[in-house]
């Protein structure tokens, strides 16, 4: 399927590394124009390199997001270089354990690292995108949905994520913008290294949590949440929004009962 987005200019938030280098490669491959923005040094100029050695137009821009001048700054050069944005795909984040014993300024931090700039940079690129009728994509997590225990700080900003992407859908009709939610649960990624590291016996909880995922009893590959996310952003999902679409092998709905 010829997805239409070539030359579209989207932006990812994070995608240096995991589910957001595998939307930004994902992007480079429907020949659409991705720009990398995060604070992944290594990482960012080493798939920028990549995809440059394969002709694929890049922009590669490194930026702590939690502060609001960073993300005005990051649109501002990505409208300097391209003079469009068809569309922002906000992934950028850190399950960080910030739960009810974390104290207050914790919880704080991870709500500012991120939620924030969800908004910021839909914020500053609103009038290009408005130009371009674009599409959002934010990408959330099934802890808004389920629940984890000790991570308050993510669950809640994951948990107003979805609510934005409903808000936005409505606020965003008259320009033909959509908005739409893509919502992981388990995706090896540095971040879910990290996060199973915190287990004495990781490799154990590894393999119970894949036993339990219904489809195939595998992880979800980024490349499978890559795909969604760029059909949502592409004009074939013309008629989408406000939805929040679970890419997870059935994970979170579908009966517990199921061997
Ligand atoms: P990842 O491997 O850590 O990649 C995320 C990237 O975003 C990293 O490069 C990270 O930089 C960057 N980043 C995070 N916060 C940032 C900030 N405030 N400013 C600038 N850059 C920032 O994570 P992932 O697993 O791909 O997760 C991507 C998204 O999917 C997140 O929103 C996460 O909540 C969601 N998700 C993932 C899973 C999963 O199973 N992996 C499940 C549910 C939801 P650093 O490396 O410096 O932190």
């Amino acid at each position: 399927m010829d997805l239409g987005i070539q030359n579209k200019v989207f932006i990812v938030s994070g995608g240096a590394k995991g589910i957001g280098r595998a939307i930004v490669e994902e992007l480079a491959n429907e020949k659409a124009i991705p720009v990398i923005l995060g604070r992944s040094k290594e990482a960012g100029e080493e798939l920028e390199a990549m995809l440059k050695s394969q002709n694929k137009p890049v922009l590669n821009l490194r930026y702590e997001l939690s502060d609001p001048a960073n993300c005005q700054a990051a649109i501002q050069q990505t409208l300097e270089h391209f003079g469009r944005i068809d569309g922002i795909v906000n992934n950028a984040g850190v399950n960080d354990s910030a739960g009810l014993e974390a104290g207050i300024e914790k919880f704080e931090n991870s709500i500012k690292t991120n939620l924030f700039h969800y908004y910021y940079l839909v914020h500053y690129a609103l009038d290009a995108l408005k130009k371009s009728q674009g599409s959002i994509v934010n990408i959330s997590s099934k802890t808004a949905l389920t629940g984890q225990g000790g991570t308050s700080g993510y669950a809640a900003s994951k948990g107003a994520q979805l609510a934005l992407t409903r808000e936005w859908a409505v606020e965003l009709l008259p320009y033909h913008i959509r908005v739409n939610a893509v919502i992981p649960a388990e995706v090896m990624t540095p971040l879910y290294k990290k996060w199973l590291n915190n287990f004495d016996k990781a490799e154990e909880k590894l393999q119970s949590i894949i036993a339990k995922i219904p489809l195939e009893k595998r992880m979800t590959k980024a490349a499978e949440i890559a795909a969604m996310t760029v059909f949502l952003l592409s004009p074939k999902s013309g008629h989408t929004t406000g939805q929040w679409i679970v890419v997870d092998g059935g994970y979170v709905h579908l009966d517990r009962s199921i061997s």
